[in-house]
């Protein structure tokens, strides 16, 4: 399986990060080794010195597709869950000056904590689907699939003109703002609506 996360997908967070808005949708991958099974810690890497949460809806693939229109999208994809895109911010600047790829700063690992339950479509109103995530008990951040520039669908018919999609592929669909560092002894704890999704142990 694969792993592919969408860059600067809210407005109010690529204007934190002081980056332009997208035109066509950005995105970047993230190793299988980089998922953080649920119930285990994260251990804070020593090659960093600034990690940063990014909690984003997660998408799971559940058929083969390529070259999928938008209208036909919906069909890839029956459960959402949650997850957080942890950034090294500090290797990442450095990538970004020296117009590297930043792979060492985005897919290391356990660099991708995600629910262990995803939720059924069914369940949720797509076009308003609310999360959060806290950090010691106080909310850090706070959206809403209402805000995203690409919607779910486009982000599938996009990806899919590049490479396959596959059954279990995930697709992290980029973080609304308020993103800010982790430390030893965290706890992060995302939701989807006022069900808990996850709760990830910084060690
Ligand atoms: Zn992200």
């Amino acid at each position: 399986m694969k792993i592919i996360c969408i860059g600067r997908n809210y407005a109010d967070h690529a204007k934190e990060m002081n980056s332009s808005l997208p035109s066509v949708p950005m995105f970047f991958m993230k190793a299988d080794t980089s998922l953080l099974r649920p119930g285990t810690p994260f251990f804070y890497p020593s090659f960093s010195s600034n990690i940063h949460y990014e909690c984003e809806l997660v998408v799971k693939i559940n058929r083969v597709g390529k070259h999928i229109s938008e209208r036909f999208a919906h069909k890839y994809y029956s459960e959402i869950g949650l997850g957080i895109d942890l950034t090294a911010r500090d290797l990442q600047e450095k990538c970004k000056e020296k117009g590297h790829p930043w792979e060492i700063a985005k897919s290391f690992e356990g660099s991708a904590p995600i629910s262990k339950t995803f939720i059924d479509k069914s369940e949720l109103q797509l076009e308003n689907i609310q999360f959060r995530l806290e950090q010691n008990g106080t909310e850090v951040q706070k959206g809403t699939s209402a805000d995203m520039i690409f919607t779910i669908d486009v982000l599938i018919a996009y990806i899919s003109q590049f490479m396959t999609l596959k059954k279990g592929d995930l697709i992290f669909t980029g973080t609304p703002s308020g993103v800010g560092p982790i430390a030893i002894n965290d706890v992060l704890i995302g939701y989807i609506g006022n069900r808990k999704m996850f709760e990830v142990k910084v060690k």
